[in-house]
């Protein structure tokens, strides 16, 4: 037996035409999908008692990439409680009578970010 060099190669030494093993045509016809989930013609087949291990590719997009460092559960579920769970509250300083808004997940108090009075109250909340 020659050397196997690559990865295609050991597929060709290790796996069976896919339309001469039962198990390969039914997870063509089970799994199969174009752009997402291919089976190759040449499969490499690893049968256990009550069935099969049958090769795949999977397709991943770079797409699915985005946000995988900070962990995959950030997204995008959270998001979606967020923007139902916003407010945008709008203060006014009783001191200095600076002006502002801020979004926050509930009606809370904030500093002025002017003068630094602490805890004003928001005057007028709008759902975001
Ligand atoms: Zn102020």
């Amino acid at each position: 037996m020659p050397a196997i060099e690559s990865f295609s190669e050991a597929i060709t030494a290790f796996g069976v035409p896919r339309e001469s093993n039962a198990y390969a045509k039914a997870a063509q016809r089970l799994y199969a999908d174009e752009g997402r989930i291919e089976i190759d013609d040449q499969v490499v087949v690893s049968e256990g008692d009550e069935g099969a291990y049958v090769m795949a590719w999977v397709w991943v997009p770079d797409s699915a990439l985005q946000g995988d460092s900070s962990g995959a559960s950030d997204d995008p579920t959270p998001a979606g409680s967020f923007v139902t769970s916003q407010f945008r509250n709008h203060y006014k300083c009783p001191k200095c009578d600076h002006v502002w808004s801020d979004v926050w997940s509930a009606q809370c108090d904030d500093d002025c970010p002017a003068c630094g009075t602490r805890h004003v109250s928001p005057h007028k909340s709008d759902d975001v």
